[in-house]
């Protein structure tokens, strides 16, 4: 026989924490909570399993289940020495939700079960309180319409409004001046009579009768059983599913229903229910945290109606309200509930975050479970719980999500400040960031330039506005979602960006925007915004805020440095990053980056004082053309490395010879084309021609990478020269360089031999200048399925494999990355692919190319370094994925290094069998 029902209370319950997976989070705790003598109102516990079998067999509860639930309510009455369904001494039941990840206010709970005429009487006659009663009643009565009968709880509230308008009317309130809304905080419910609250009653169940053609059910196991099912079926509600498809909660696993006996916060001013947390979720202060109302039923805190009071009298003193507080009103079950609270902590060794309520002055505990927390308090608690000794230093690592650190990464706007949001949109790159707004591009980076702070305001931003998007603090767009172009830019950026806010009405011509500003879903006011006014934007939260807010810059000490330095200690993995610029070099390393795994040499190509120079290159017709206009270029290269080999002294610098096809660099625009052939001495047409020359239809697969340097030896000559010179001028001036050639796209042992000829070469002429011996590695990308087949041959002449994922999942999976945004989302949401393989590596795919060439190439030279370089050096997932395969380091973009430091210890720690804490 299987048990479908676990029972708790008195000071012993058939379950643990341990079993969230049958009991649910709610269950599960609540049976711990009686299990360490914690006070809680009895009940028992229908497990997961009911929920699947349920459904599994046509909505039919298991055979054994009536003779269990049956067994367990005797249990409960005996222990409280109260009868359900007597009228004389009854018992009520809240039926709850809760399944195995918490999914709040998604799923439904029905309160103060239990109830018909009868029991009312006898209640009203036992507590000598029968405004209490008929109050609990008519809530039953919506509550089970609502979730049971099917009967919209909006059928009753016209006629609660009406008893709040006669009331308000007997107050000698002027009615015609409020809406029901306001009404509702004019007339706080319980202004009600007992008289008005009965009345209701009859009237409700009218309603019900009118609308299912039945009268409402008396039975009290009828109304069990209903309370019951309709929990289950809560389990496939429209908000429920959609809750579960953005958190990746299997449909499959279920929610277990919690049957517990009712306690009353509504009984009396000596009674009170409230929430809490045993640390601020928000800033992680070891500070106790929570909210609570007088005489109220726990839907109440929540439901917005009354204002609640703050829990600790410090923090009751500090929003300026002293004497509010559970603390100062309710001493005895403020102890009581400070002794709880703390043992919890200890007890689940992390916050908490409870639901409680005073019956009588009776403190009882309703539920507990991890609480969420923002990411600067999940670091905060991290490390001062490792300090306190209540979790390890390893424990602490694990306690915070890699991706969730990107918010702490960047400025925030000051948590102090007052604040009025003009409106809200996406958060497409977080950080905070305030300046007057401008329309344009151009205007942003004049205003710039002058030292001017700016808000660079578009409907949305083409590759034509990034210079004005790189000069300007921060980024806001109108039209867009999280991939549009400016979220991706700003992003790469390292700014913060908002995106997509459809309030926004722009008018580029008259320099202004209206802003419609809304209040929940009503709009309340237009706000005009000129050109020239400041505004404050939040990246991390989407917001857009009046006026110029103060920030405060990231934190990379205190706790956050501390956090990175335990990691340290425990990862393997070495990170390095992508930069091309000494600016960018410097900011990695401040975030703690080893070196640079990818430099990426087009990029400067494209500045205003060589892209002349570039395109004469590519449009010669002769070798000795072609070598002049490179040896105009040579000094810029190697002026470029002198600054990144400096940024980067004492660390490896990894170089990537010309990767794109020439026609990228070409110009496109007639005037600029007139230009150059005026520079060069040739025809317009000429040029014309040479460039529809290059054209190619799947460039991506076409003339770059190494594939430009067999056919053009010249270009990769001149940038080795350029490392090698820099290298030497560099280690001269006492600066400690470790270059790192690395050749792209390259898929046979032949092309790299030819390069290497090359390398040697240059190398024979121009180190022996230096005064100290330089080294200088030679290696190539994976990127293409036959150069990591042939590993084994490459690793012949290659001494460093980097893989380039980006091409490598493009090349293995026979995807565009530039087209495949058409039909890749829906491949996401289908769920054939886990993941977008862009983002995180396709392990089961392309992980398999990767693990091969690693095998092959340490076949061939054993000591061959081995790193990532593409976008999946950043991401948790894949970091994880490099270190099990055993390569070297990782290399991310500046801002992501910290992220790629916590995953690759984590990555450590999993392997010695811990796992990831979801907190966020
Ligand atoms: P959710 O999962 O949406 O938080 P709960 O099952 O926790 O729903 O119920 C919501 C609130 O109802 C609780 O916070 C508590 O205040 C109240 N409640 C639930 N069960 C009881 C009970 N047995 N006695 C008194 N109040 C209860
Ligand atoms: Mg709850
Ligand atoms: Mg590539």
């Amino acid at each position: 026989m299987s048990k479908y029902v676990f029972f708790f209370g008195g000071g012993a319950a058939d379950g643990t924490a341990a079993q969230k997976n049958l009991l649910g989070g709610k269950g599960a705790n609540l049976a711990e909570m009686v299990n360490i003598g914690i006070p809680v109102p009895p009940g028992f516990t229908l497990t997961t399993d009911v929920c699947t079998e349920y459904f599994k067999n046509g909505k039919v509860f298991p055979a054994e289940l009536d003779a269990q639930v049956n067994e367990a309510l005797a249990k409960t009455e005996a222990l409280l020495g109260k009868k359900f369904g007597d009228p004389s001494n009854p018992l009520l039941f809240s039926v709850r939700s809760g399944a195995r990840a918490s999914m709040p206010g998604m799923m439904d709970t029905v309160l103060n079960l239990g109830l018909n005429d009868e029991i009312a009487e006898g209640l009203a006659a036992k507590t000598g309180n029968e405004k209490f009663v008929w109050d609990a009643y008519r809530r039953f009565i919506t509550m089970f319409s609502d979730i049971v009968l099917e009967v919209s709880k909006e059928h009753f509230e016209g006629d609660l409004e009406a008893t709040r308008r006669e009331v308000a009317k007997g107050k000698g309130i002027d009615i015609t001046k409020y809406n029901a809304e306001e009404l509702k905080t004019k007339v706080p419910d319980s202004e009600l009579s007992a008289e008005d609250f009965r009345k209701l009653v009859t009237v409700f169940k009218g309603i019900v009768l009118k609308h299912t053609g039945k009268p409402f059910p008396t039975d009290p196991r009828e109304q069990l059983w209903g309370a019951i099912g309709a929990v289950f079926g809560s389990w496939h509600n429209q908000r429920a599913k959609t809750y579960r498809k953005m958190h990746d909660i299997p449909e499959a696993w279920g929610t277990a229903c919690n049957v517990q006996s009712m306690v009353f916060g509504n009984l009396s001013d000596a009674s009170a229910t409230g929430v809490a947390f045993t640390r601020d979720p928000s800033t992680g202060e070891n500070a106790f945290y929570g909210e609570w109302l007088p005489n109220a039923q726990g839907e109440d805190v929540v439901a917005g109606i009354r204002t609640p009071f703050n829990v600790t009298t410090r923090a009751a003193e500090n929003s300026g309200s002293p004497g509010t507080s559970l603390e100062a009103c309710m001493p005895a079950a403020y102890v009581t509930l400070k002794g709880i609270y703390e043992r919890l902590e200890k007890h689940y060794r992390d916050m908490m975050d409870i639901e409680f309520t005073v019956e009588e002055g009776t403190l009882f505990m309703l539920q507990c479970r991890v609480g969420k927390r923002t990411a600067a308090a999940a670091v905060r608690m991290a490390v001062e719980m490792a300090r306190e000794g209540l979790i390890t230093k390893e424990e602490a690592i694990m306690r915070v999500d890699p991706a969730s650190i990107d918010q702490l990464l960047h400025p925030t706007l000051d948590p102090k400040a007052a604040k009025k949001t003009l409106a809200v949109g996406l958060p497409a790159s977080p950080g905070a960031a305030s300046g007057i707004v401008v329309f344009s591009a151009d205007e942003a980076e004049k205003l710039a330039s002058e030292g001017t702070k700016v808000l660079l305001v578009r409907i949305e931003t083409s590759p034509e506005d990034i210079h004005g998007m790189n000069a300007a603090q921060g980024i806001l767009t109108a039209r867009g979602g999280m991939t549009s172009h400016a979220a991706v830019v700003a992003r790469g950026m390292g700014k913060c960006c908002v995106a997509g806010v459809s309030a926004l009405n722009i008018d580029y011509k008259a320099q202004k925007m209206d802003i419609t500003v809304y209040d929940g879903k009503v709009a309340v006011e237009t706000v005009t915004i000129k050109a020239g006014d400041f505004l404050t934007l939040d990246g991390s939260a989407g917001k857009v805020y009046l006026g110029a807010i103060p920030t405060v810059a990231a934190q990379l000490t205190g706790d956050f440095g501390q956090l990175m330095e335990w990691a340290d200690e425990v990862r393997r993995l070495k990170i390095r990053t992508n930069a091309d610029t000494p600016h960018d070099a410097g900011v990695a390393r401040k975030f703690g980056a080893q070196g640079i795994g990818l430099c990426r040499t087009e990029h400067m190509f494209f500045g205003e004082d060589r892209i002349a120079a570039v395109r004469e290159m590519i449009l010669s017709d002769t070798v000795e053309q072609r070598e002049r206009a490179l040896d105009k270029l040579l000094p810029f290269q190697r002026e470029d490395f002198i600054g990144i080999f400096k940024a980067m002294d004492g660390l490896p610098v990894t170089i990537r010879t010309l990767d794109p096809p020439l026609h990228e660099f070409l110009p496109t625009e007639r005037a600029h084309i007139e230009d150059l052939a005026k520079t060069m001495g040739v025809s317009v047409e000429k040029l014309v021609q040479k460039t529809a020359e290059l054209h190619e239809f799947n460039p991506m697969l076409g003339h770059r990478g190494v594939r430009l340097a067999i056919c053009y030896p010249e270009i990769a000559t001149m940038q080795m020269r350029a490392i090698f010179e820099a290298a030497v001028a560099c280690a001269n001036e006492g600066v400690d360089v470790q270059p790192e050639v690395m050749i792209p796209l390259a898929m046979t042992k032949r092309e790299l031999d030819k390069m290497k000829a090359e390398f040697d070469a240059i190398g024979a002429e121009v180190l022996p200048k230096a005064k100290k011996p330089v080294s200088i590695m030679f290696g190539t990308m994976i990127e293409l399925p036959r150069a990591a087949l042939c590993a084994n041959e490459l690793a012949k002449t290659a001494e460093f494999f980097s893989f380039g994922t980006n091409d490598l999942t493009q090349t293995t999976m026979g995807l565009s990355r530039d087209d495949a945004g058409r039909f890749l989302p829906e491949y996401v949401n289908s769920g054939i692919f886990a993941k977008d393989p862009f983002q995180s590596l396709d392990v089961e795919g392309v992980g398999q190319l990767v693990a091969m060439a690693v095998e092959r190439g340490q076949q061939t030279r054993p000591d061959i370094k081995l790193g990532i370089c593409g976008e999946h050096g950043g991401d948790p997932a894949s970091i994880h994925f490099c270190h099990s395969v055993g390569l070297a380091y990782v290399s991310c973009s500046p801002f992501r290094v910290p992220i790629a430091r916590l995953a690759a210890a984590q990555a450590v720690l999993v392997g010695r069998g811990k796992s990831v804490a979801s907190t966020a």
